[in-house]
Order: C-alpha cells, then structure tokens, then sequence
C-alpha cells in the first residue's frame, strides 16, 4: 500500500453496497414496526454538549470517564453523542413536546461513539435504533417498549433470543441495597479487583457488573435487588411481568442484571443472543423516571431502549438470514400471444396496486422459456394467460412452490395473493 494511503481509525468501518442493503433492510423493519406501533421517529445531532451526557449517564459511568470522543471550540464542550436517551430527554425539554398532550413515542436511528476497544460486536463508531416512551410511570408503557424492540426482531427471523429482566428499584430501595451490598463486600474489598474496589464507595451496584475473573466468586454469593424493593416498586415489577405475559412475551428473570447507566430505575432488561459471542446484548433499555429532571425539565418518567445495529447483522448472519436478499416476486405473469401480453401489462397494474410484487416478461419470450424464468426469479406464483383463458375470463393461478394450480378470475386471484390484513 503506498505510504500516504489513508485508512480509518481503529473500530470504524465502512459500510459497503453488498451490506448496505442488509442495513436498508433492517432500517425498513425498524420503520415499518415503528409505524405499526405509532412510535415517531426523531433525528438529533451528532454532536452535543459534554455536560448534558455527563450529567444524563452519570459521571461514574465507564462512557463518561473514558469513552467520551470530545473537543472544545471557543467556549462550547462537544462529545460525539454515545448514546441517544439523553439527546432525545433533551429534545423533548427543548421543543416542550409535553405541551404536545399525552405521552410522546419516539424513535431513532443513528451512529454513536465510543472510545472502546475494538472486538467483535464493539466498535468506537456504531449505530444504534431505539426508542423512548416519555411521560408515563405504567407498566403498560414498560410493555409497549418491550413488545416493539422484540417485534423488530421477530419479524427479522431472529428468534432464538432470551430477554432478561428485572427491578433495579427507586433511590429509596436502592440506598437499603447499596448498604447490603457494601456491608456484604466490606470484609472481602482486599480481595477484589481493583476497578471494582474504587467502585466500592461510588457504585457499589456496578461491581456486579464487573467482569473480572476475580470478582465473580463474591458477586455470585451479593444479595439480590429483588430482596430490597420497596412496595411500589415491587408493584410495579409484577406489573410489568403481568403485562409481558398478555402479550406472550417470555422472559428471565435475573436479579443480578444491572443497567450500567446511572438514571435506570424500577425495570431493566436485556435481549441477548447466543450467536454473539461474549458481547451477547442485542439490545436492552429499562425505566429511566430521575433522567429528564437531572438534566433540567419538570420530573417526567419514561422507559426507552437502544439497541445495536451491528450485533443484529451479527445474529442475522450466524442464523443465515440475509436482511435484504435478492427480491422475490410474488407473482410472474406467463403470457402466450399479444393479447396475452397486453392483458398481462394490465394486471401487473392492478397486482402492485394492492402491494402484490408483481412482474412478467419484457422480451417475447417462450411459455417455457417464461416458465423457466419465473422459477429463476424464485417467483411465489404464475399466472398462466393465452387466448384460451382470454376468451374464457378464467386464468391459471400455479402455485410455484406446491406445483398446484386453479381456474381463477382476476378479482378471485387478487383476493387469493393480498398481504393478509391482521386486525387482531
Ligand atoms: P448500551 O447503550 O450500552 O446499553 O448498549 C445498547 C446496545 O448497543 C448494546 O446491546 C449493543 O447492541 C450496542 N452497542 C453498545 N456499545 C457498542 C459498541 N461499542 N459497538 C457496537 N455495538 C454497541
């Protein structure tokens, strides 16, 4: 490679055609679910004010005290945004979205950054979808969360996933943990590694979350959350639970799951693969009720979650679902003769009409011929037409997949094809 040839930085990729249409692909399912659940979608700048990330994750976070990507000019912080709850939180103050009546359901999609060290799953720039619920303490709103990050990835194909979840609880039952768990690795502090030590007085919640080798002995004996909610939050937990169940949602529960962001309260969950390694989160989220006042607007609860665009290729991959693969058609008309053909170039009107993918051949082909490149195309159905069913008004639906076929009008095959419309 020639000296001067430039490359870019460690842990930032290029997205190339061949995998920008995977990524078309996934965007368009994270949009068309988001419609489905009337989630809006917001775009926020890449750039935001350092302090408004450093106060909306917390100080003590690894993101804040190391993996912030910063520069000053003249008297402005910037950081390049490494998550999106805050940016969206300060949306919603800025533009007083709560004036806008009910609770806002917004959605995004975006690159964010982080100085992390590169491996598999983990990139310094990557992108995230997500979504925030703002302006409801419900459960119900917990569930709606849950239900539209899950959904994204059912109709994806990726189903082998297990979501955990649990309680991280309020300040009132977390101050009685933090106590627990301090006077539980008080006598064992010399024994611990050092990162988790220094969390000791801090964040003594975020030594569960450590994944030192040393460590995991005495985590595995902490106490649990669970045994400190109080009873508000308690009722809130089996809320959700409940709600999860409605919707046939199954989940684990595990007590140990803590988020590693500072503003997490009551519920908090993940949606791990098993096809990622050891960064296995696909995505996760949880309640955030303290965020909106820490950064400056009226206490306003909300529940949100984000998710990685990369680990979902990653998940696709390993299951050998390719988002995006060559389109199918659904219908490839056959046309014998002109007539044939003009009735054909009128029908695919009337099939894309009713969101039928539709298409036929362009060159005067042979019936065999035609016959051998719907197959080529993967094509769901032909449609068979010459002057024999012109005459008669009745046309050879063939079903390519199970090699059947039936006499039908065109109105009986446009009802026989439709997208099925589910209303419940
Ligand atoms: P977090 O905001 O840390 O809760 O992360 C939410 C999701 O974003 C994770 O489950 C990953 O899918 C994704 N993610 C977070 N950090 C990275 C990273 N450095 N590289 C790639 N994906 C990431």
């Amino acid at each position: 490679m020639a000296k001067d040839s430039f490359r870019t930085h460690h842990g930032m990729v290029d997205i190339l055609p061949g995998e920008s249409e995977q990524w078309q692909a996934i965007e368009k399912i994270i949009h068309e679910t988001a419609r489905e659940f009337h989630f809006r979608e917001i775009r926020t700048p890449v750039l935001e004010p350092t302090e408004l990330i450093a106060r909306g994750i917390g100080q003590l976070t690894d993101i804040v005290s190391k993996e912030m990507f910063t520069f000053s000019r003249g008297e402005d912080n910037y950081v390049l945004r490494p998550e999106c709850t805050a940016p969206v939180a300060r949306a919603y103050i800025q533009h007083h979205l709560d004036q806008r009546g009910g609770t806002q359901k917004l959605y995004y999609i975006g690159p964010m950054f982080r100085a992390e060290r590169p491996q598999k799953g983990r990139q310094r720039q990557f992108h995230q979808f997500g979504a925030e619920l703002i302006g409801s303490d419900a459960p119900a709103a917990d569930a709606e969360i849950i239900a539209f990050m899950a959904r994204i990835y059912e109709k994806a194909g990726i189903r082998n996933t297990t979501l955990k979840l649990n309680s991280v609880g309020d300040p009132e039952s977390r101050k009685a943990y933090k106590e627990a768990l301090q006077h539980y690795f008080r006598p064992k502090l010399s024994h611990l590694s050092e990162i988790s030590q220094q969390r000791f007085e801090t964040n003594p919640m975020r030594i569960l979350d450590s994944k030192e080798e040393e460590d995991q002995p005495f985590i595995a004996g902490a106490p649990l959350i669970t045994d400190y909610l109080n009873e508000e939050c308690l009722d809130h937990y089996a809320g959700v639970k409940e709600r999860l169940g409605l919707l046939g949602i199954s989940y684990t529960e595990d007590p140990r799951l803590v988020r590693g962001l500072d503003y997490y309260t009551k519920t908090a969950f993940e949606l791990v693969s098993p096809d990622l390694g050891s960064q296995d989160a696909l995505g996760g989220g949880g309640r955030y009720d303290l965020l909106i006042e820490e950064i400056g607007g009226r206490p306003t609860p909300a529940v949100g979650f984000a998710s990685g665009m990369e680990r979902f290729l990653i998940a696709c991959d390993a299951l050998g679902i390719t988002p995006g693969a060559d389109p199918i058609p659904d219908v490839y008309i056959v046309t014998r003769g002109e007539e044939a053909e003009k009735w054909g170039l009128k029908t695919l009107k009337s099939l894309r009409a009713t969101g039928i993918a539709a298409t036929m051949d362009f060159a005067g082909r042979s019936v065999k011929a035609q016959m051998k490149d719907a197959n080529r195309e993967q094509a769901r159905y032909c449609i068979i037409v010459g002057e024999e069913e012109l005459n008669q008004g009745r046309f050879t639906l063939r079903n390519m997949i199970e090699s059947d076929e039936q006499m039908l009008t065109p109105d009986e095959i446009i009802t026989r094809l439709m997208p099925p419309v589910q209303l419940l």
